[in-house]
C-alpha cells in the first residue's frame, strides 16, 4: 500500500525568548521554525523511514521554502503541497507565560493555508495513499473537512487505513455539526491517538464514566487500536482484543512542549505501518514525544530511527 498522507496547515513558528503576557511590547524572538501540527506529524513519520506525503499550501516565500526544504530533507513527498503566489505562508507567534500557558498570534486560514483544496496533485496522492492521518482541529474547517470526508471513505474502500488525533477542544465537540463530523471520522478510524480528556471527547462520553467505558465505546464503533498520550506521565497502547501496553515517560527536561503529541503520533503510525508490533511502536512514539520536548522549536527534536534508538539507550525512565 501507498504512503501515509496527512492534510492541513504548514506554518512557521516564531517564539518569544522571554516569558510574559502576550506580544504587546517589542522583544527578542527565536525562529522561524517549520511548524503546523500536520507538518510535524508527517515530518516525524518521514524521519522514522515510513513513506510519507502531505497535502497543504505555502506561500512563494522564505517561510514556505524553509518548510518544503525540511519536509523534503526528512523524506516527505511534498508534490501535493501547493505554492500559492499571492498569499504568505502561515505563521504562529508564540509566547510562553510564566504559569506555563501559551499566547499565540496566528496568521493561519488568512494565509496560503486557507487555499488548501483539491488539486490534480492532491487527487493523485489520495488515489495512491495507503493511510490517512486526520487532525481533529481540521474538522471545524469546512474546506479541509470536505476533503477528509471524501478521502477517508475512498481510502478505506480500497483497503487503506485511517488514524485520528482527536485534538478538539471540549466546547467545540459539543457543537452539533462538529459532533457529527467527529462521530463520522471515528467510525472510519482504525487507530485513535487521544491525549488526556480527548479520549472522552472522541467517545462522546463524560470523563466521569471512566477509561474502560470510553475504550469500549470506541472499540464498538470499529476502532481497533488506541494510543493514549499522557504528557510527562507517558503513554499506553490499547487493542480491541483487550491487550494493553504501558510505557513510562522518559526522564527529560522539558524545553518546549509544542509538537510532542504530533511527534508521538508520527512515530506510532510510521512504526505500525512499517510492520512493528504495538509495544515496539509505543516505545518509539514515547521516545519521539520525549525527545522533541528537549529541543526548542516544534519539530526540531523529531528523530530518525537511529536517533531514537540512541535516545532510548541513553535516557532513563521516570519512576
Ligand atoms: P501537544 O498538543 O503539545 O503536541 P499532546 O497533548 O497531544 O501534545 P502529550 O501527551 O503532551 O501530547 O505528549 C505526547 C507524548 O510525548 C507523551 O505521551 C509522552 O510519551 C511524550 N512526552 C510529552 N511530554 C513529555 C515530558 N515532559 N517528558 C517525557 N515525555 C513526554
Amino acid at each position: 500500500l501507498g504512503p501515509t498522507v496527512t492534510i492541513g496547515e504548514i506554518l512557521v513558528e516564531i517564539v518569544a525568548t522571554t516569558p510574559g503576557n502576550g506580544f504587546a511590547e517589542p522583544q527578542p524572538l527565536y525562529g522561524p521554525y517549520p511548524s503546523g501540527a500536520p507538518a510535524i506529524f508527517i515530518d516525524q513519520c518521514g524521519r522514522m523511514g515510513g513513506a510519507a506525503a502531505m497535502i497543504g499550501a505555502v506561500g512563494a516565500d522564505d517561510f514556505g521554502r524553509l518548510n518544503l526544504d525540511r519536509l523534503r530533507r526528512d523524506g516527505v513527498d511534498v508534490s501535493a503541497v501547493a505554492v500559492v503566489p499571492d498569499l504568505p505562508t502561515g505563521s504562529a507567534f508564540v509566547r510562553y507565560r510564566a504559569d506555563g500557558g501559551r499566547d499565540f498570534v496566528f496568521n493561519m486560514w488568512t494565509s496560503a493555508a486557507g487555499r488548501i483544496g483539491w488539486t490534480p496533485e492532491a487527487e493523485a496522492l489520495i488515489a495512491r495513499a495507503g493511510h490517512l492521518h486526520v487532525m481533529g482541529t481540521l474538522l471545524g474547517h469546512r474546506q479541509v473537512w470536505e476533503m477528509i470526508a471524501r478521502a477517508a471513505p475512498a481510502l478505506k474502500a480500497r483497503g487503506g487505513t485511517v488514524s485520528l488525533d482527536p485534538n478538539l477542544r471540549p466546547e467545540l465537540a459539543s457543537d452539533g455539526d462538529l459532533r457529527a463530523r467527529l462521530d463520522r471520522i471515528v467510525a472510519l478510524s482504525d487507530l485513535i491517538l487521544p491525549s488526556g480528556e480527548e479520549l472522552y471527547i472522541a467517545a462522546g462520553l463524560d470523563p466521569a464514566i471512566g477509561e474502560s467505558a470510553a475504550l469500549h465505546r470506541l472499540f464498538n464503533a470499529g476502532v481497533r487500536e488506541i494510543a493514549l498520550k499522557r504528557g510527562a506521565a507517558g503513554s499506553s497502547a490499547l487493542l480491541a482484543d483487550g491487550t494493553r501496553h504501558d510505557a513510562a515517560a522518559f526522564a527529560v527536561t522539558e524545553t518546549d512542549p509544542t509538537g510532542a503529541g504530533d511527534c508521538f503520533g508520527g512515530a506510532y503510525v510510521a512504526c505500525r505501518r512499517l510492520g512493528m508490533a504495538p509495544a515496539m511502536a509505543l516505545t518509539y512514539a514515547n521516545a519521539a514525544g520525549a525527545r522533541n520536548v528537549t529541543v526548542r522549536g516544534p519539530m526540531e527534536g523529531a528523530g530518525t530511527r537511529d536517533e531514537l534508538d540512541r535516545f532510548i539507550a541513553e535516557t532513563g525512565r521516570r519512576a
